[in-house]
């Protein structure tokens, strides 16, 4: 058995970077940049009124009230061209370009107009509703990093500095193989000795803004057939991930297939629960993951390793899931010899601070429960967790 540490090491040594793409705006979150994104012009390209108002020299304005001269007006894509000079006031509004000369901007509500003279009502200091040229960033800098995974709150960023579309990491394909006899399609109503193919749906679900997923169909526990949904799986996807048969059960045929096939098997036991006998192989430069078949073990490996290598193939600078720490408000058990990855339900007590609530699993068969979590808690192997611990936290 390696540890958990070990295995990540281990998938991350074997990951190769996928090549790039263009990818249109509109369809660019998720994936990871291959590019920095640059600034194409100073933000804001002027000096900027961030109200409606008039544009004032700050220190006529020091014994307000003071009348001064309505000399014109400076709207949005529309800019007033002079220089404003002492007595004088251009009204100005948000987002236009305020006028040389002036250096602060009174907003209207502490004005009034009376025909070509303004009454300003009170003083405006220097730089008084004024963002100054390039204050938000400069031409040439950069505005995100590559390596960075584009997320909604960028989308503005790019669209503002032109990138119709960005130099992204290829999307990789990612095939997902659910094995077991007893599995049937979601539409089908299970048998007797029958459950349905809910881990593809999970997988896929998981996967589908990490990679270009197929779902292939189900393959039952039969080496024959096996070998050939998976040979066939190998030849269109990246990553090739494998639900079930992973165990020492007699009809569990993923590892004897795939060693059958000349993948290279890197590891098959770790120290871990849920999850134990995951399996990573390689076959040629296709990554293989093979989970075990409880939902919840699928879960947490998929999210463990699959996810990360999904994310390193793409270049991305932090492959992991967001951490953080919470308070533990129940005894958890900790597995004999193994690190516990267990999903929990995170909150807030009433003072602000996060806490873990331990879901009750029955096993980790148990999706009903699974359906609940929104976290997975590090949980130290043999002596567990503690009400009042903190644990470390990963969300999900
Ligand atoms: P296995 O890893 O093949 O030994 O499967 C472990 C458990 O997970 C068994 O109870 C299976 O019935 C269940 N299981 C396996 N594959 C799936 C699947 N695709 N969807 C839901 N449950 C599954
Ligand atoms: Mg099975």
């Amino acid at each position: 058995m390696i540890t958990i540490e070990e295995a990540r090491d281990i998938v991350r040594s074997k990951i190769r970077k996928l090549g790039t793409e263009e990818v249109r705006l509109g369809v660019c979150v998720g994936r990871v940049l291959a590019e920095d994104v640059k600034a194409d012009l100073d933000l804001p390209p002027f000096d900027r009124s961030q109200m409606d108002g008039y544009a004032v020299i700050s220190t006529d304005t020091s014994e307000a009230p003071v009348t001064l001269d309505l000399i014109g007006e400076s709207a949005a894509g529309r800019g007033w061209d002079g220089v404003l000079e002492r007595g004088q006031t251009v009204k100005t509004m948000t987002g236009a370009r305020v006028p040389k000369g002036a250096d602060a901007v009174q907003q209207i509500e502490l004005a009034e107009a009376n025909g070509s003279s303004v009454t300003i009502l009170e003083s405006a200091k220097a730089g008084k509703n004024i963002v100054k040229t390039g204050a938000e960033i400069r031409e040439g800098e950069i505005v995100i990093p590559a390596g960075e995974r584009i997320t909604r709150a960028m989308v503005a960023s790019l669209a503002a500095f032109g990138y119709s579309s960005v130099k992204a990491a290829r999307s990789p394909r990612l095939a997902i193989l659910s094995t077991g006899s007893e599995i049937v399609d979601v539409s089908e109503k299970p048998g007797p000795d029958q459950i349905r193919n809910s881990n593809s749906a999970m997988l896929s679900a998981f996967a589908s803004d990490l990679a270009d997923v197929s779902v292939l169909p189900i393959a039952p526990d039969d080496p024959e057939g096996l070998r050939t949904s998976i040979s066939k799986a190998l030849d269109q996807c990246d990553f090739l991930v494998i639900s079930g048969g992973v165990s020492v059960g007699d009809y569990d045929f993923t590892k004897p297939v795939l060693k059958d096939l000349g993948a290279e098997i890197h590891f098959e036991k770790i120290a871990l629960k849920p999850g134990k006998p995951t399996v990573f192989a390689t076959s040629k430069d296709k990554c293989v993951f093979g989970l075990p078949g409880n939902p919840v073990s699928i879960a947490v490996t998929f999210l463990v390793f699959v996810r990360t290598a999904l994310l390193l193939a793409q270049g991305a600078s932090d492959p992991e899931l967001r951490s953080g720490f919470a308070e533990v408000t129940h005894d958890i058990k900790g597995a004999k010899g193994r690190h516990g990855l267990l999903p929990v339900k995170t909150g807030f007590r009433e003072d602000g601070r996060m806490i873990v609530e331990s879901l009750k699993f029955s096993g980790s068969s148990n999706f009903v429960t699974f359906a609940s979590a929104d976290a997975i808690a590090s949980v130290p192997a043999d002596s567990g967790l503690r009400k009042g611990d903190t644990a470390e936290v990963y969300f999900f």
